[in-house]
């Protein structure tokens, strides 16, 4: 499933995405970032064109944001940073003690670290989520167990891997692959992609068969899917 496409420009990549709407919009995200929304038809090479005519602007967009940034440079990893956790703002507090330790507490991400650096923080927070990660999609998986054994299909089985334009695949074999990323979006957007994967299990493409069984399944999909792409 993807989440939007890559186009390389002249201005380095971009993310594309496609929607009704008849003439293409550029953003300059606050991280430098190019993103595309383009009429459904138009064709690379007609927003390649586009993007050349607009290039003076968009390197003034990015130096005004690197400007910005700069002024700003707050660590990312410092008491009262703000991070994700399926869907739900966390500010960080941190401590120092004997052992490495991460938990949710209220609004709070209590991060215990032995040395006190944004790196060990960074580190720590990174174990924690990918634990959670195993944690809340395994339990998810698991919901499916049943459903496929009435369609004496294999049980699924979780992987997790990273990676750039998937939130998931499915392999024949029934391993569901999950990108740990996944897991600062919010709960229903995990249960999307899960329903989504499980349906490749009986339909590999996305033909009118899948339409029919995913919406069977997760009726709200579009909706969800929508909130999903928004995040990026
Ligand atoms: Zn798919």
């Amino acid at each position: 499933m993807c989440r939007s496409e890559l186009l390389e420009t002249v201005v380095g990549p971009a993310r594309l995405k496609r929607s009704d709407r008849r003439t293409l919009a550029i953003s300059i995200l606050p991280d430098g970032s190019l993103e595309l929304i383009a009429p459904k038809g138009a064709t690379a090479t007609a927003i390649q064109k586009k993007i050349e005519k607009r290039t003076r602007w968009i390197v003034k967009q990015r130096d005004a944001f690197r400007r910005m940034n700069e002024k700003r440079s707050v660590p990312r990893f410092c008491n009262g940073a703000t991070h994700r956790y399926l869907g739900r703002q966390y500010r960080l507090k941190i401590s120092q003690s004997n052992e490495a330790s991460v938990s949710l507490r209220g609004a709070y991400l209590h991060v215990s670290v032995t040395q006190k650096s944004d790196d060990a923080v960074k580190k720590a927070l990174h174990a924690w989520y990918r634990a959670k990660a195993r944690e809340q999609f395994q339990k998810r998986i698991v919901r499916w167990e049943e459903w496929c054994r009435n369609r004496k299909l294999l049980a699924p089985k979780l992987q997790i891997k990273s990676m750039q334009k998937r939130w998931g695949s499915a392999l024949k074999n029934g391993t569901i692959i999950l990108n740990p990323e996944l897991i600062h979006a919010p709960s229903a957007c995990v249960d999307y992609v899960i329903t989504h994967e499980i349906c490749h299990l009986r339909h590999p493409d996305h033909g009118p068969q899948f339409i029919r069984l995913l919406t069977q399944l997760f009726p709200e999909w579009r909706r969800i899917k929508q909130r999903l792409e928004e995040l990026n």
